[in-house]
């Protein structure tokens, strides 16, 4: 039964991912007040919309580039969910997986992005009475008593005392981090230590006008040197709600996971980082676009390349994660006697996808749901 009254549980998220937007309007969709703490800027973590402060407002999908076919039952329906409220809307195109000189056209395969931006759909979970969300807010979490007290992380500004935690991204029980090193929840703290992350880097660039290349997405498998650094190459404007009135194309380019960590590897400063994806991918594509627009436009012959006009670079420093096989086994992980659960794409058999996301956030807040059954009438 959907109870949209708020019951008197408080339940603070860390995190406005998928996982922790899912936890959070699980739990808002049965009543209970939800505060949701996000550091970033904006919501959506991993589901991220970068849109340029200048005149032309390029916009790009620069981490989550779309939603594969469910592989759950569970997730199927949340997705169905999504469709009908408008988030999210089906990406058609040409893709192809491009492995050695074998282009592999996959076109066929469901496709899902989020509308009018990747970072919609968490907006849109988030958009609940029941539900605050407050952007720009690393917080701190420690156990007093029976609550949880929450602090700016910069500022130590009180955020409020509340009966649950979640904590949706593992990074915020790294033992570098001071989010949670006065929770108390070294049973959580002490098993993240062993997962590892995958790192990538993603290069937005700008074409003055339409690439005549008639393909929208294209990932590059095994470790052909030819492609570079290349991972995957989306024509982001090709998006449902993406396209431009201007002409202009917008592209996102995606490392390698191998070429990202040998490119990553002993650099510390961010904007050299940044300057480099740019360098390095914006290379790789254009030295290998003769030979995808050859083979793609057979029939027209026109290779011509327009020129770049804006272009930038990212780094995902936990772009993936590399579950261990306790993580893998379980969809979240509930400390009953501290009131704490955590979540986030590291746990279950999906790990790294918006899928895995969506079953641990859901999984955390049904555990909560199950312990105060008479709270959840
Ligand atoms: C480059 C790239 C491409 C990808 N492509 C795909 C794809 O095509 N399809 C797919 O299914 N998946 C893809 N993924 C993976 C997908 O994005 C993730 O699996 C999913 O978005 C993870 O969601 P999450 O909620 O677990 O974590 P996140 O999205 O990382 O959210 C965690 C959030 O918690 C916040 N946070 C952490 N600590 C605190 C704190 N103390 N206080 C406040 N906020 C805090 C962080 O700022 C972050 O926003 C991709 C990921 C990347 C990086």
């Amino acid at each position: 039964m959907l109870v949209q009254t708020t019951n008197s549980l408080r339940v603070a998220v860390l995190g406005s991912g998928v996982a922790g937007a899912t936890a959070a309007r699980t739990l808002a969709d049965r009543g209970a007040e939800v505060t949701v703490f996000e550091a970033g800027f904006g919501i959506g973590g991993r589901t991220s919309t970068r849109i340029s402060r200048d005149g032309p407002q390029y916009q790009f999908d620069h981490g989550a580039q779309y939603i594969g076919q469910p592989k759950t039952e569970i997730f199927k329906d949340g997705l169905d969910g999504w469709i009908k409220d408008g988030s999210v809307k089906e990406w058609s195109g040409r893709f192809a997986s491009v492995d050695g000189l074998k282009i592999n056209d996959t076109s066929k395969k469901g496709r899902w992005v989020g509308y009018p931006r990747m970072n919609s759909i968490c907006s849109n979970l988030l958009h609940h009475e029941n539900i605050k969300v407050k952007t720009e807010t690393r917080a701190d979490a420690s156990r007093n008593g029976e609550v949880w007290e929450l602090r700016h992380g910069k500022t130590k500004e009180n955020l409020g005392n509340f009966d649950w935690l979640i904590a949706s991204d593992r990074n915020s029980g790294a033992h570098h981090r001071k989010d949670l090193s006065s929770a108390n929840v070294k049973e959580f703290t002490d098993g993240i230590r062993d997962i590892q992350s995958v790192k990538s880097i993603t290069a937005m660039i700008v074409f003055e006008k339409a690439l005549n290349l008639n393909m929208d997405g294209l990932q590059f498998t095994g470790n052909d040197p030819r492609f570079g650094s290349l991972g995957w190459v989306a024509r982001d404007t090709s998006k449902p709600g993406r396209e431009r009135n201007d002409g202009k194309e917008c592209w996102v380019l995606q490392s390698h996971p191998d070429a990202a960590k040998q490119l990553l590897k002993g650099k510390y400063k961010i904007n050299e980082i940044r300057e480099m994806a740019k360098d390095v991918l914006v290379h790789d594509f254009l030295e290998i676009l003769p030979y995808l627009l050859a083979d793609s436009n057979a029939e027209n012959n026109n290779i011509d390349v327009p020129p770049i006009v804006a272009s930038t670079g990212h780094r995902w420093s936990a772009a993936f994660p590399i579950p261990t096989q306790q993580f893998i086994e379980m969809e979240s992980q509930l400390i009953t006697s501290k009131r704490f659960v955590a979540c986030g794409d590291y746990f279950g058999k999906f790990s790294g996808k918006i899928e895995g996301a969506y079953l641990s956030g859901r999984s955390a807040a049904n555990e909560i749901i199950g312990l105060n059954e008479e709270l959840f009438q």
